[in-house]
């Protein structure tokens, strides 16, 4: 899950305005610019975005950050704790290894496979 936060407020005191200031300026009622502020505001329009852009000289980077859902992330990776190679879940293996980024795993018995496969071939030549 990825939300997505509205600097609004703090780029709108940085820049010295008020709320009032900016609705004039922009042409965005107050009531629209206190809602996106306190984060009631469920969207933004890409005409209000860029006026907003326009009238405080930010980009829309600096006007919105995306903030990841950390919490829920590592629930997402915990309930998917399968071998990428083979498939099998967590409970069907003696050892999951998961990597650092948490998006590839690989059981003990793909190891051994891959063992047995690296073995086989240094036993051919
Ligand atoms: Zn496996």
């Amino acid at each position: 899950m990825v939300k997505i936060k509205c600097n609004l407020g703090k780029v709108r005191k940085d820049k010295k305005l008020k709320q009032t200031d900016l609705a004039l300026m922009t042409g965005i009622s107050q009531k629209a610019i206190s809602e996106l502020e306190s984060g009631k505001s469920k969207g933004i329009s890409f005409s209000t975005a860029s006026k907003l852009c326009e009238a405080l000289n930010v980009t829309l980077d600096e006007l919105f950050e995306i903030e990841k859902d950390i919490e829920n992330l590592e629930i997402e990776v915990l309930e998917k704790l399968s071998c990428s190679f083979c498939g099998k879940k967590e409970h069907e293996v003696d050892v999951l290894i998961i990597s650092k980024n948490k998006k590839v795993l690989i059981c003990s018995s793909c190891v051994e496979r891959c063992n047995q496969l690296i073995s086989t071939k240094k036993g051919g030549k």
